[in-house]
């Protein structure tokens, strides 16, 4: 698109007409996708810069397809929301998860807290925090063991709505965590008005500049901060282990990234548990 050839401008015009054809695709099938619960839930662990062993997990929608095809939620999250159908998707999740919980706890087998994604779009559902609550007493979950991921508002109504929703999830026992700092608008203004238990420092944190140097102090300056709240910080999307290195200097918590586990099918992430 760039240089502005014709040759470009068809093309660019041909990806939007794909696009269009693929959301249309995707909002056809949503539904009864729902029902035939073609959705699978995938745990990707984090890790515990302290005791390198496995502290949580990650749970992250994928939707297999009826020909076996996997489907990245990147390419019909932002449907669902747009269909303000995303509320049922990440209900549906977290059901899926309270299960995997209850019959791992039911067998005596060891359990570690999982987080799930909830939209904010789900903030203005007045009954969203009974559902989940009610879920979890259904399935008997211990609080302890469920944990809430959103991402940052910029708007300031928001932000007052967001702090109330925090505050009675985390009354229920919830615990909740600020999804994709250092993405987009994110502030450190949020540490006075949310009471959150952590904080999800985005892969985009750590490439910021073209000075290593200064990003690294940027990121330490935040941690340190951050731990004066007690509030908690996961490294998101790391992939080498010269920046687990760095990251452990700099006492950030946990880590989660391709360096040590990739998000996993259900089964595999319990024979990890088990072994
Ligand atoms: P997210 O919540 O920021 O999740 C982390 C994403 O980073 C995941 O992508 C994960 O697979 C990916 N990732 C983890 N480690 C690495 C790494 O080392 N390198 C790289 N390059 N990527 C890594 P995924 O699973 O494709 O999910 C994308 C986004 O879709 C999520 O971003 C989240 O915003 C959304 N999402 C996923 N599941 C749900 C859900 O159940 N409900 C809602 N509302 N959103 C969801
Ligand atoms: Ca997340
Ligand atoms: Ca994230
Ligand atoms: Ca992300």
């Amino acid at each position: 698109v760039k240089n502005g050839t014709k040759q470009n401008y068809v093309y660019y015009d041909d990806s939007i007409r794909r696009r269009l054809r693929e959301e249309k695709d995707v909002e056809s099938r949503m539904l009864k996708a729902l029902e035939m619960r073609e959705f699978t839930v995938f745990y990707q662990p984090k890790v515990e810069l302290k005791t390198d062993k496995i502290a949580c997990a990650e749970a992250l929608v994928r939707w297999q397809s009826q020909d076996g095809t996997i489907i990245p939620p990147d390419r019909f999250i932002p449907v669902f929301e747009r269909k303000y159908m995303i509320d049922r998707l990440d209900q549906y999740v977290f059901e899926e998860v309270c299960r995997f919980l209850r019959d791992r706890l039911k067998e005596g087998k060891q359990v570690f807290p999982v987080s799930v994604n909830v939209s904010r779009l789900q903030f203005y559902n007045q009954d969203f925090v009974q559902r989940y609550v009610d879920i979890r007493d259904q399935y008997q979950i211990p609080p302890e063991l469920l944990e809430i991921e959103f991402t940052e508002s910029i708007a300031i109504d928001n932000a007052l709505l967001m702090a109330r929703i925090v505050n009675r999830l985390r009354q229920e026992g919830f615990s909740c965590s600020i999804d994709d700092f250092g993405k987009g608008y994110s502030s450190l203004s949020l540490l006075k008005t949310l009471p959150i238990d952590t904080l999800k420092l985005d892969r985009f944190f750590f490439d910021m500049s073209s000075d290593p140097e200064r990003d690294m102090a940027v990121v330490e300056g935040v941690i340190e901060l951050v731990h004066k709240f007690r509030i908690r910080t996961v490294a998101e999307g790391i992939e080498s282990s010269d920046q687990v290195e760095d990251l452990k200097r700099m006492g950030c918590d946990f880590v989660q990234g391709y360096v040590f586990y990739r998000p996993m099918p259900e089964a595999e992430y319990a024979q990890v548990l088990d072994s």
